[in-house]
């Protein structure tokens, strides 16, 4: 096992990976991938030429052709592959993840975990997918039937935030059912993915196509979905892309899975366990430097749960020790990226005008060790009401929004308000409270005395309002998005 920085320091060019082969792409617009903690370049991204994305799209079609032949049992042993790769190298990806996107090795760890486990339960696929229906006798002699078929290229693009489980959202359900798939990894975390593809190279030895990597901005997006073989597309990213992408999907007439952005809201009732309640609102809040779509960002205590959770929460947040992932004893890394830090700081600053009162001030702080990193410590703001910028908008950093509320009523109706449904937590210790604001509260996932309410991938992973457009949902969910039905109508004679 990788002891904690022998990470390589630079990865270089990355390549392309296309029909089973790493090949340097043409482009000359190169983007630097960095180590946020470090402010150092650790790899060079390819701008993708169209060209190219093309030869990736026909490669992964070819491949296609036979893989949809091959016999599910036979796909399955590839996934067993898949799954030894990773459980093999986990250790080894994690810190990976640490060094390009900032997080802590045990948050890089459960992001290895939950990648890992969608291959296990896409290896279920023979007992998942719905195996059809068969009626005899429609009509005289007639018979009528469904099978369920693979659509072929799919494209996956992915965020920075996850950069080795979100593409795992999807993989390995597109290839159980005989599809192929063209990932786009985010230009800014592309380094991890580079490697597990490089891993899968060696030791997995997939038929060449099935996984194919072009690497790029948006306009590298934008080419992949509108290529005529690619069926449809599985993102996960921003609402304003999400939004372009799914109009565009509907003029080309494809299909898509677009998981969007978030501002998810944490209720405290007065009778929650405040002594577990608090600890799981920090993780919640600060892991993952706030940059998790179902990280809380409004804080929202229900009377007299304000004076029981706010001054505890404030100082535990400022207790928080920042520090790179790979070193021992820390609790929240640097922001991703500078641009990521700039816009938490111009959100701070619009806090402040429209008159919220900063009571845990994060701006500035940073382990001497790192001076260059993009840190920032966590930041409190209370006296929030729900019209200020900050209490609407997707703030994605480690800044909290306190809004008191005087009654459950008065919280669900907040959380309704929101353009946003991707995520809500409720702290409690009565069933009627939490049954009534899971029955009224419209988002896509819920957590009862859960912070983060992640999906386990053998459920699908919800969204609503302007955190998802499409119809059906990641995870197990994509098994549907990956297949379509046939319906036979058949008489003999
Ligand atoms: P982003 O939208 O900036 O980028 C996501 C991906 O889309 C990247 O690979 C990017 O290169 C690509 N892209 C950008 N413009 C494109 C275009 N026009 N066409 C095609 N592809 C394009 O998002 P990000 O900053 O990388 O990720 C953070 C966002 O993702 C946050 O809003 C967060 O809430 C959201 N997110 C949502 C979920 C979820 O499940 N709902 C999960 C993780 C992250």
């Amino acid at each position: 096992m990788a002891l904690a920085h022998e990470v390589m320091e630079n990865y270089g060019r990355l390549k392309l990976y296309i029909d089973g082969e790493f090949v340097e792409s043409e482009t000359s617009q190169y983007i630097k991938a960095f180590n946020p903690a470090k402010d150092e370049v650790i790899a060079e991204v390819p701008n993708t030429l169209p060209e190219e994305v093309d030869k990736a799209v026909e490669a992964a079609y070819e491949a296609y052709l036979k893989w949809r032949e091959t016999p599910i049992p036979t796909r399955v042993q590839y996934l067993f592959r898949i799954k030894e790769v990773l459980e093999r190298h986990k250790e080894e990806i994690a810190r990976i993840i640490v060094q390009n996107h900032g997080k802590t090795l045990d948050e890089a760890r459960g992001e290895m975990r939950r990648a890992i486990e969608n291959v296990e339960t896409a290896i279920g696929v023979a007992y998942l997918l719905e195996k059809g229906e068969y009626l005899e006798n429609i009509a005289k002699g007639i018979d009528e039937y469904l099978v369920r078929e693979p659509l072929g290229v799919a494209a996956i693009i992915s965020p920075f935030n996850f950069p080795v489980m979100v593409p795992f959202w999807f993989i390995p359900y597109a290839l159980a059912v005989g599809d192929t798939v063209v990932v786009k990894p985010s230009e800014i975390t592309p380094v991890p993915f580079h490697w597990v593809i490089k891993l899968l190279h060696e030791e997995a030895k997939l038929p060449p196509g099935l996984i194919n990597v072009v690497y790029g901005l948006g306009n590298v997006g934008e080419s992949l979905i509108s290529h005529k073989k690619v069926f449809g597309v599985a993102f996960v990213g921003s609402t304003p892309v999400a939004r372009a992408i799914y109009k565009r999907v509907g003029e080309l007439g494809k299909k898509a899975i677009l998981q969007a952005g978030a501002k998810n809201f944490a209720v405290v009732m007065p009778d929650a366990n405040m002594d577990r309640t608090i600890p799981n609102l920090i993780s919640s809040f600060f892991g993952n430097t706030g940059q998790r779509c179902l990280a809380n960002s409004v804080l929202v205590p229900v009377g007299e749960a304000y004076d029981k959770v706010v001054p505890k929460f404030r100082e535990m947040a400022s207790q928080l020790r920042l520090g790179y992932g790979l070193d021992e004893d820390v609790d929240m890394g640097p922001m991703a990226t500078r641009k990521g830090l700039e816009r938490v700081l111009k959100y701070i600053d619009i806090g402040l005008e429209e008159g919220a009162k900063l009571t845990l001030d994060g701006r500035g702080k940073k382990p001497e060790k790192y001076p260059n990193g993009y840190f920032i410590g966590a930041n409190v703001f209370e006296e929030v009401t729900l019209d200020m910028t900050i209490a609407r908008e997707e703030i994605f950093g480690p800044v909290v929004s306190v809004i008191r509320a005087e009654t459950l009523d008065e919280a669900i109706e907040m959380i309704n308000s929101s353009q946003y449904g991707n995520a809500s937590s409720l702290f409690t210790s009565s069933g009627a409270v939490a049954r009534k604001f899971r029955r009224e509260v419209n988002v896509g996932n819920l957590g009862i005395n859960v912070g983060v309410a992640a999906p386990m991938a053998f459920f699908p992973f919800g969204g609503r309002k302007e955190s998802f457009f499409g119809v059906v949902h990641g995870q197990v969910d994509s098994l549907d998005f990956f297949t379509d039905k046939k319906i036979v109508i058949e008489r003999w004679w």
